[in-house]
Formats: structure tokens, C-alpha cells, sequence
């Protein structure tokens, strides 16, 4: 029977240390969020955000903007968050309307402010072993990882999902600690193959129950980033009940990575606070 890893409760240790660290600073940190449109999902995201930063005592803002936005204006907008003193950390909330180009708008955030570690300078530094501010999903995959102990040197490490802001940041994050690290995805010829073999199984595919039990390796580190919606239920990407009895370690879903991507995104303002002060 797999140790339930409490995502909730080292997000809260997190959070009082990050209180401690926020009463040294000369002034608080802030973070603005970028809202296009009305998506139901990223209004409660949007909130959790809100709610982290008061719970810590930050200058939170919020711009939001009618899915009609055009390129221009939402630049333009950005471009002002950039110059901002009050504002040291900017997130445009995804997915943004089609007609928007994620990866344009991302590039056009001051890379110190970019604190979803998406800017391809943030990103190419990570890639080169020289991070500066890391995507929050996986920044906060590594962290229950370090906090349970669990020694990731030279273990297989196999992620299914290689989206941008979770399996190809997480794939140099966990080579860095020396694992092996296999990245699967949609045209991996046999999934069970490769997660059969994994000692750290990471999941982040957005596909209920993806993840049966005959696919992990007894004893098995599992790592659920899934977030779905099955019956008004929120499920992950595995199959919890059955895989808990084998794994030794697992993260719920809800109550696994969630709560830690939001806790390292309230480090990644304050990192970003200490980068735009020359403090770090
Ligand atoms: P994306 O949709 O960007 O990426 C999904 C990845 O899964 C792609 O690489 C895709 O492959 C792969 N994939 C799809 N179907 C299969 C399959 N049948 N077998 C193997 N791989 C497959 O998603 P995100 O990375 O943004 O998010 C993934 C999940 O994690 C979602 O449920 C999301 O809600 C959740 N999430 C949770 C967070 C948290 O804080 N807990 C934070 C961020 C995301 P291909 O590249 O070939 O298309």
C-alpha cells in the first residue's frame, strides 16, 4: 500500500516558509494575471491565484480582457505590466482564444517577470542547465520529491505528456538530478512498455484512468498531474485505487500536485521580486 503523498499539507509548510521570507523583504512582491475571455477553468485558477497571493500578503492585479482582444492591445497591456515597478510577476492565463499565439504572447513578457518559467529564454536556460525561473507544475513535481525523500539519482524516470509546460520542463529537471528519463506521448508505439519500467512515473495527459495498474512496476513512485472532470468528480490520469496497492509513493488527485503548482508559482514571485533587485 502506497504513503498517499499530501500535496495540501507541504504546499502549507511551503506557504509558512514563503511567509517568513516575504516579512524580510523591503517591499511586496506582486503578480498580475492576464485573463482573456470567460473560460469557466481558468476563472477558478485565476481565483486560487488571488487567493495564494493574499494568503502571503502580496500585491495581486488582475487584467481582463474580452475574448474579441486583439494582438496589439494585448501586447500593449503587457508591454505596460513590463514597465510596471509594482508588478513582478506577470501570467497571461491559458488557453487563450485561437486567434492568439500562446508562444508570441509568452515572448513578449519581460523573461524576469515570466514567473510560469514559459519564456523562451527561462526555457532554453533551464534546457542548458542553467534555470533561472522554472515552470511551476514541475518545479513543484521535484519539491514533493525532495520533501518525501525520495532519491531520484539514477532511477528511471518515465513521463507521459511532453506538453511545454509540464513533460519537457519536468524531462530537464529530472535529468539534471541524474535520473533516465523517457518521455512518452500520443504516438508512443507501447505506452505499457514503457511505463512498466519506470521507478518514477509521472503522468500528465489530461486522460481519466490512462494508467491501470499492469502498467506501473511494483513499487513505483506515481505521480498524477492529471486534472479531470468525470461525473462532477475531479479524477487525475491514473487509476488510484488500484495503483495506490502496488506503488509506494502516489499523489490524490485532487490534493497531489495541484495545490503545489500554485505554491510555486507565490516562490516564483518572489524569486522573480529577487532577480529584478539584483538578489539573486
Ligand atoms: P497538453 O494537452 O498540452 O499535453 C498532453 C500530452 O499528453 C501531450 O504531449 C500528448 O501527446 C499526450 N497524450 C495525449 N493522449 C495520450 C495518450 N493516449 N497516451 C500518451 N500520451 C498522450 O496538456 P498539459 O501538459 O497542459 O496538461 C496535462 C494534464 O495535466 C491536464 O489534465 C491538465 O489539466 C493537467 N495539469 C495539471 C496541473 C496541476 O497543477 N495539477 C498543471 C498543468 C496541467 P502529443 O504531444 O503527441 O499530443
Amino acid at each position: 500500500m502506497a504513503k498517499i503523498i499530501d500535496g495540501k499539507s507541504i504546499a502549507d509548510e511551503i506557504y509558512r516558509e514563503l511567509r517568513k521570507e516575504v516579512s524580510t523583504l523591503k517591499d511586496k512582491p506582486g503578480l498580475a494575471v492576464v485573463l482573456v475571455g470567460d473560460d469557466p477553468a481558468s476563472i477558478v485558477y485565476v481565483r486560487n491565484k488571488e487567493r495564494a497571493c493574499k494568503r502571503l500578503g502580496l500585491n495581486y492585479k488582475l487584467l481582463k480582457f474580452p475574448q474579441s482582444i486583439s494582438r496589439d492591445e494585448l501586447l500593449s497591456s503587457i508591454r505596460t505590466l513590463n514597465e510596471d515597478r509594482e508588478i513582478n510577476g506577470i501570467i497571461v492565463q491559458m488557453p487563450l482564444p485561437k486567434h492568439l499565439d500562446a508562444f508570441d504572447v509568452v515572448s513578449n513578457i519581460d523573461p524576469l517577470k515570466d514567473v510560469d518559467g514559459l519564456h523562451p529564454d527561462n526555457l532554453g536556460r533551464l534546457s542548458s542547465g542553467k534555470p533561472r525561473i522554472i515552470p511551476c507544475t514541475p518545479l513543484g513535481i521535484i519539491e514533493l520529491l525532495k520533501r518525501e525523500n525520495i532519491d531520484i539519482r539514477g532511477k528511471n524516470a518515465v513521463i507521459v505528456g511532453r506538453s511545454n509546460l509540464v513533460g519537457k520542463p519536468l524531462f530537464h529537471l529530472l535529468l539534471s538530478l541524474d535520473a533516465t528519463v523517457t518521455v512518452c506521448h500520443s504516438k508512443t508505439i507501447d505506452l505499457k512498455r514503457e511505463t512498466s519500467r519506470a521507478d518514477i512515473l509521472v503522468c500528465a495527459v489530461g486522460v481519466p484512468r490512462l494508467i491501470t495498474v499492469d502498467m506501473v512496476k511494483e513499487g513505483a513512485i506515481v505521480i498524477d498531474v492529471g486534472i479531470n472532470k468525470v461525473e462532477d468528480k475531479l479524477v487525475g490520469d491514473v487509476d488510484f485505487e488500484r495503483v495506490k496497492e502496488i506503488a509506494t509513493f502516489i499523489t490524490p488527485v485532487p490534493g497531489g500536485v495541484g495545490p503545489m503548482t500554485v505554491a510555486m508559482l507565490m516562490k516564483n514571485v518572489i524569486t522573480a521580486y529577487r532577480l529584478q533587485k539584483g538578489k539573486v
